[in-house]
């Protein structure tokens, strides 16, 4: 498609940015404040971790970019009702990042944690498997949709308290896919508690994976002073 047609397009559907849902050009992914306001939330690879009582986890390295607050939240909710914008934007983030920590090379496979079979088929292909996917792209690495089933129903998991979390870790077990020997990076949209990452982490090592790297697009960290809205 030419520039002329894509600017007519702009203006019959303007394309907007995922963050604050004003109308941007065709070409970018997000609007230039909400890059700014995203600026301000990026984190380090550590900032999680230093919050979390328990210090021991089953991945090698933990990868993320943003805090889950202000507008990255905004953009992940977004991503979670299908829109493409933010995903694009942190997928090309993500990529950055696990470039600057290892060699993609170093990594066999990329898997996800599976949403539940429920919301998938009212939501269509889970936001995990499409950040994944684009990851996967950025990196130039097989995508692994076999690893990892989920066999829970529908639950809200981010109304759930802290110790039930853990339970609701259990669903997620071991795919028919063959891990044995390989590295993986194990991505997700936001990590909380990080039971379902450990947890999926560590069914991958039990298959036999030799090691698991976590890539996740943003962290709930508690009790961060936060701004960006
Ligand atoms: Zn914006």
């Amino acid at each position: 498609m030419n520039r002329k047609t894509l600017r007519l397009l702009d203006l019959m559907y303007p394309n907007r940015c995922d963050c604050c849902m004003q109308s941007i050009p065709y070409d970018r992914a997000i609007c230039a404040d909400c890059e700014r306001a995203l600026q301000q939330l990026e984190i380090s690879d550590t900032a999680w971790a230093a919050k979390q009582p328990e210090q021991t986890f089953p991945w090698r390295r933990l990868v993320t970019v943003y805090a889950y607050d202000g507008k990255a939240k905004a953009g992940v909710l977004a991503m979670k009702d299908g829109y493409l914008g933010f995903e694009r934007w942190v997928a090309e983030r993500l990529a950055e990042r696990c470039r600057q920590v290892c060699a993609a090379e170093q990594i066999d496979a990329v898997a996800f944690v599976p949403g539940a079979k429920r919301n998938r088929l009212l939501y269509g292909v889970d936001h995990a498997e499409r950040l994944a996917a684009a990851l996967a792209k950025q990196l130039a690495r097989p995508l692994r949709r076999d690893f990892l089933v989920n066999t829970a129903g529908q639950i809200k998991q981010h109304l759930l308290p802290a110790a039930d979390r853990a339970i609701y870790a259990e669903r997620f077990q071991a795919g028919t896919g063959e891990v044995q020997g390989k590295t993986i990076l194990l991505v997700d949209d936001v990590l909380t508690t990080g039971s379902t990452m450990k947890r999926c982490a560590t069914v991958l090592l039990d298959m036999g994976a030799a090691e698991v790297w976590a890539a996740t697009a943003t962290c709930r960290i508690p009790d961060m002073p936060m701004n960006g809205g």
